[in-house]
């Protein structure tokens, strides 16, 4: 048997964090196993209905580097649909529902319901008066498949439910949560086709599982109710059912449900502030599985041969923002550096620190700054925020400490020579950084902190910072002699 898994996310206009963790194991579990990831567009809740919602998901996939094998790709900003099981947006499959509900209907396991809106409000609210689960109370179960296709005919509004066998219990096998039993009398005549004739998610979902040979059904926990359903329909159909895998929830630090409402959870919005593909996805793994041996810096390589649902834990795995920050810190350390400039520039730019017009000229300059910072920021967004330090002729002192330092008695004559080499250098550059400090020790005998501190003091107005000899070489020539004769002017 290959191995088919699928995920299946709904156009809300934006790709969760928790939907990239599913899409994230079924990759894994199918790579693993040789088999194939299907993407599909479950887009059959027309009120939800979101522009550009598919786009976006498509290209946060893209850009996660979680890829299926099938289903719709952009390509170009169009959507292009690859694979033989297709199609893969559950709106152009609309026949292929219709097909199977006259089925059901046919078999006695669907049928036609007529009752208003007003007639069901009402029943749920004499239901819960009486203090019961609220349920369809199954007024349209006996109406003859004739007369009721009549009424259709003319024109009545109408919907399709499911007719649950009565008093039935339907089991299945949860890879994490083991087996699972839930009786028909706790559940609903389920709506399989809605009054716009589109399906309803259980229904389609079903079918097109089924259709598109999918093996095993990774997803959320806040469906794991419903499958009890969906298995009544693999059985009305006479299909296998597939294996389940149902994934404990994401949780916030106070083990709530992730949302909106605590901060972002959108896919988009992590890569807004800079996380790095490869570590969003490496952390997101751990949140809710472990691997043995409890590694937590994995290539995908390591994650698909480790990856397996006995591990993946039952209760909600803990989003850890802390945790997060230190696998992407790790991947900008590691993180290849015209790439990592490239995803800095757009910050500089836009806060104002370089113009976009000079944002070629500057690359290597901007390189420079981010090689000293990739020791020293969490996420990219953090950049801009650091390199001010490498911008104006303003130096502030970060502490009585510094003022201090500058206030020495050879700090004088120091920032003279370093001044004077300065101008004189036929160069600012890596060469010059690392000489400087040797040329100023032999002709003033000042040498180790006495020789270092005065001038990371004078040119960055702080005691620590990134290695002195590249801020050298980062403020240039001309902004090096502004500080040291701002720094004289005000500070000594
Ligand atoms: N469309 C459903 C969702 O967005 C998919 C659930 C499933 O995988 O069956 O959550």
């Amino acid at each position: 048997m290959t191995v088919r898994v699928r995920f299946a996310p709904s156009p809300t206009g934006y790709l969760h964090i928790g939907g990239l963790r599913t899409a994230l194991y079924d990759y894994l579990f199918a790579k693993q196993k040789g088999g194939k990831y299907i993407l599909r567009i479950e887009d059959t809740d027309r009120t939800r209905y979101v522009e550009d919602a598919i786009e976006n998901l498509l290209s946060a996939m893209e850009w996660s580097g979680v890829i299926h094998d099938e289903g719709p790709f952009l390509e170009e900003g169009k959507i292009v649909q690859k694979g033989e099981y297709g199609p893969y947006v559950q709106s152009e499959r609309l026949h292929i529902y219709r097909e199977h509900i006259e089925k059901l209907l046919e078999s006695g396991h669907a049928y036609y319901c007529f009752c208003s809106k007003e007639r069901l409000d009402k029943v749920r609210e004499e239901q819960k008066a009486r203090g019961e689960t609220t349920r369809y109370d199954g007024h349209c179960r006996n109406i003859p498949l004739e007369e009721a296709r009549k009424r259709v005919e003319n024109g009545e509004a109408h919907v399709v439910r499911l007719r649950l066998p009565e008093n039935r219990d339907a089991t299945f096998e949860d890879a994490v949560r083991g087996t699972v039993t839930m009786n028909t009398s706790e559940l609903d005549d389920q709506v399989l086709i809605k009054a716009d004739g589109f399906p309803t998610y259980h229904f389609a979902v079903v079918v097109d599982d089924h259709h598109m040979g999918i093996t095993h059904i990774i997803r959320g926990e806040e469906w794991l109710s419903s499958t009890p359903k969906h298995i009544i329909l693999y059985e009305a159909f006479g299909w296998d059912v597939p294996k389940f895998v149902h994934l404990p929830n994401i949780l916030n630090k106070e083990k709530k449900k992730l949302s909106k409402r605590h901060g972002d959870v959108a896919v988009g919005d992590f890569r807004k502030k800079g996380y790095l593909p490869e570590a969003l996805v490496n952390y997101i793994a751990l949140v809710g599985w472990s691997p043995e041996g409890n590694e937590e810096i994995m290539t995908m390589d390591e994650m698909i041969e480790k990856f397996s649902f006995d591990r993946v834990s039952k209760s909600g795995g803990v989003f850890d923002i802390d945790k997060l920050n230190w696998v992407n810190s790790h991947y900008i350390k590691k993180a290849d550096l015209d790439r990592l400039t490239n995803l800095c520039i757009p910050y500089l730019i836009e806060d104002g620190l370089i113009a976009e017009e000079e944002k070629d000229l500057k690359f290597d300059w901007v390189k420079r700054i981010v090689k000293t910072a990739q020791e020293r920021i969490e996420y990219l967004a953090q950049i801009s925020d650091y390199a001010k330090r490498f911008f104006g002729e303003e130096v502030k002192l970060e502490s009585e400490e510094v003022k201090e330092v500058l206030n020495q008695e050879h700090v004088k004559d120091l920032l003279n020579i370093f001044k004077e080499k300065v101008m004189n250098a036929e160069e600012i550059n890596d060469e010059f950084g690392k000489k400087v400090f040797k040329m100023i020790q032999k002709e003033t005998g000042i040498k180790g902190k006495n020789l270092y501190m005065p001038i990371r003091a004078a040119l960055t107005g702080q005691l620590h910072g990134p290695d002195i000899d590249q801020v050298i070489v980062i403020l240039g020539r001309e902004n090096l002699i502004k500080r040291i004769e701002y720094v004289e002017k005000n500070y000594i």
